[in-house]
């Protein structure tokens, strides 16, 4: 591990070596879609999300009240997806159908 890794916290190198695989993953099969890469991606980030937000157990738990049930880890979810897509600096392309009329 270089040392720039080391001084990132971990939700910051958990996206940065996503991103990461991601690239290597296209540079090891350049047939591979990078469409089909990073939907695989997204299937793994959300089964280790889900996998992190599994409930305690105790009814009366503060943390877990949010993500109590299928459905609100759900919405959670959504709205997560939502916040991260706007913020991305990829959220907008120059070639969108509807660019420049802003
Ligand atoms: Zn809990």
């Amino acid at each position: 591990m270089n040392q720039q890794m080391e001084q990132m916290d971990a939700y910051d190198q958990a996206a940065s070596e996503a991103v990461e695989l991601g690239n290597r993953l296209a540079e090891a099969d350049q047939e591979a879609s990078l469409w089909d890469i990073a939907d695989g991606l997204l299937a793994g980030a959300i089964q280790y999300w889900l996998y992190s937000r599994q409930p305690c157990g105790d009814p009366r738990c503060e943390d877990c009240a949010p993500i109590s049930t299928a459905e609100q880890r759900l919405e959670v979810l959504h709205q997560l997806v939502d916040e991260l897509a706007r913020e991305s600096e990829y959220f907008h392309a120059p070639t969108d159908a509807n660019a420049g009329r802003a």
